[in-house]
């Protein structure tokens, strides 16, 4: 991904029109010099959302959200930075400026994301084109695709054959390349030069990343006697599928609002929830949930709901996804856990009951404490002391991976309730050889004193870090790092913006050492052990470093840096914007409520 100039961005500001970006997407109603609008953020019966048009600004004076409009887009849009400069540059009609001396980027990648759009657009043309689309169509009618549902997906046909795809784009060398390299074309055993499709009498499903962009496909067969039913596109070097969630592009696009993310299995099951109106869903690719799945939805949304069929199998993947979420769950978010009654999807559910039956189905689906107990009470006779007793130790084991404190606490106090002791007694369990067992986070306990460099920083001020995800950010932030040093000592800012955090909240102590000792040992091949060295006199952080550094190879050096700069940036408006609300409350009259605000922006331009 390339990176934005920065001037650019600076200057970006300064050229868009923030009331006309915003009124897209909110309404706003002039009042008197500003604009303002019920906010879109909290909700409110009485606007207290304000777009200040000279100061090219909004804020709320209900919940405190505040920013430019790039703040804005990222959070009403669910973008990151990068996508959000993008989309303000290209809503404003400017074209973004991308930094010349930022790692190039690969032109390769570009070619193929061109390519795969082209080989949509071929797939698309055969679904209305091609001679033998009657069974396609008759297919899709079938099962209940509308014209405006498949349009919305860009569904498409691979006509049967072995050669359509090939033929059509078999001029160009080149591209057959490339589309061996997509795997869409494979070649022929002991017959060089020679290639058939891969996708062959299919309904073809374009799988986007979260930008849009095609980056594979799905294809399902027409006749349920043909293998396999479902066929998806291998890894390539633009399609990850431990990484992709097929639908979160167009539940972004097609959302008012994400209160919550359905995680489906198939994406029959995606398109015909959009179909019935429920448009805030995913579904995996061909793998069970992964760890950077989670991640990015929980970047889109504080519910994710997995949906599973009732039986043997559902109940496995679902208790795989409870498996997977337990270490990552943190503040804010919630998982549930939804199970569809014997034999049904949510594609024949949906077609059967009414959306609002759906829409009951998924309020009353479990929460993740309910599923985990009654998913370890069916595996022992519970009705026994022996059964109690082993119930606590599997729970226990379970329930320590949990690192968000608050919800380890209230699992622990679920527990007691379930088996009837009181909370003290399972505490005292759960503690148990939690020194050898349990695995800690990096930010628990407090820090102790790290060393004397630190001693010229000022005492960390009252305020800390309170979204929903500083932790988890933290935690993201050294994991990157432990994995691709590069990032401490290639963009010299890294240093300075990571101490400026270290000032506010004390945490970050951990992260701003690994840094410098990033830095210090700079250029020659940093190994992961040399890093953490520093830290190897403290057993408990040494310990838990040394589990972070293991993280599947998935992003490339570019993706890291830009996730890296990602949650730093979040954390940087993450401290300010708690700072500002501080401010703000302590103001007594509106007056000089606004006269904080003008001030805060101020101090934000200067910075800038
Ligand atoms: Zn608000």
């Amino acid at each position: 991904m390339p990176f934005i100039n920065n001037d650019f961005i600076n200057d970006l500001s300064n050229q868009v029109d923030i009331v006309d970006l915003i009124n897209r997407r909110v309404p706003l109603k002039k009042a008197g010099k500003d604009y303002k609008a019920c906010c879109p953020f909290h909700d409110e019966k009485t606007p207290s959302f304000t777009v200040v048009a000279d100061k090219q600004y909004y804020h709320c004076f209900g919940c405190g959200e505040n920013g430019s409009a790039i703040d804005f887009v990222m959070k009403y849009d669910h973008l990151n930075f990068t996508e959000a400069v993008e989309v303000v540059a290209s809503e404003s009609g400017i074209s973004v400026v991308y930094d010349q001396n930022a790692q190039p980027v690969d032109p390769k990648i570009k070619r193929y994301r061109d390519l795969m759009q082209k080989v949509s657009e071929f797939y698309q043309y055969q679904l209305k084109n091609s001679p033998a689309k009657d069974k396609v169509v008759t297919y899709a009618k079938n099962r209940g695709i509308t014209g405006k549902i498949a349009k919305r997906f860009d569904l498409g046909f691979a006509p049967p054959g072995w050669s359509g795809l090939f033929d059509h784009f078999k001029q160009d060398l080149e591209v057959v390349k490339d589309l061996v390299e997509m795997g869409l074309l494979v070649a022929k055993k002991d017959k060089q030069g020679e290639y058939y499709d891969r996708f062959r009498d299919r309904l073809m499903f374009p799988i986007h990343n979260a930008k849009g962009d095609v980056i594979a496909f799905g294809g399902r067969v027409l006749s349920e006697k043909d293998k396999p039913k479902y066929l998806n596109s291998p890894e390539t070097p633009i399609f990850h599928k431990s990484k992709e969630l097929y639908g979160l592009h167009h539940a972004r696009k097609h959302s008012h609002s994400i209160d919550y993310i359905l995680v489906v299995e198939g994406y029959m099951d995606v398109v015909a929830l959009h179909q019935g109106g429920i448009t805030s869903t995913v579904a995996t690719l061909g793998t069970a949930t992964t760890p950077q799945h989670l991640q990015t939805l929980s970047r889109t949304t504080d519910t994710i709901i997995f949906c599973f069929d009732g039986d043997r199998a559902g109940r496995a993947a679902a208790w795989k996804a409870l498996q997977i979420t337990l270490p990552i769950i943190k503040t804010g978010l919630v998982v549930k856990f939804l199970f569809l009654p014997d034999g049904e999807d949510p594609d024949t559910l949906v077609k059967k009951e009414s959306l609002k039956d759906f829409e009951v189905r998924i309020e009353k689906a479990h929460t993740l404490s309910k599923f985990l107990f009654d998913h370890v009470k069916a595996e022992l006779d519970f009705d026994t002391i022996e059964g109690k007793t082993l119930f606590i130790e599997k729970a226990k084991v379970l329930i320590n991976q949990v690192t968000y404190d608050l919800y380890h606490q209230q699992l622990i106090e679920g527990v007691a309730q379930e088996v009837g002791q009181s909370v003290e007694q399972v505490k005292k369990v759960f503690d148990q050889q939690d020194q050898s067992s349990q695995m800690p986070s990096v930010d628990e306990p407090p820090m102790p004193h790290m060393g004397e460099h630190f001693s010229d920083f000022p005492p960390s001020e009252p305020i800390v870090v309170q979204g929903p995800n500083a932790k988890g950010l933290r935690s993201k932030m050294i994991t990157l790092l432990l994995n691709y040093p590069s990032l401490a000592y290639e963009n010299n800012t890294v240093e300075v913006r990571v101490r400026g955090l270290k000032k506010i909240d004390k945490k970050f102590e951990i992260l701003l050492e690994l840094v410098q000792s990033a830095q210090m040992i700079e250029e020659h091949d940093i190994t992961q052990e040399e890093l953490i060295k520093p830290f190897k006199n403290k057993n408990t952080i040494y310990n838990r470093l040394n589990q972070l550094c293991i993280m599947e190879p998935y992003l490339s050096e570019t993706q890291a840096k830009e996730e890296f700069l990602g949650a730093l940036y979040t954390c940087e408006k993450q401290q300010k914007n708690t700072q500002n609300k501080a401010f703000i409350n302590n103001a007594s009259t509106i007056e000089e409520r606004k006269k904080v605000m003008e001030n805060i922006q101020k101090g934000k331009l200067k910075k800038k």
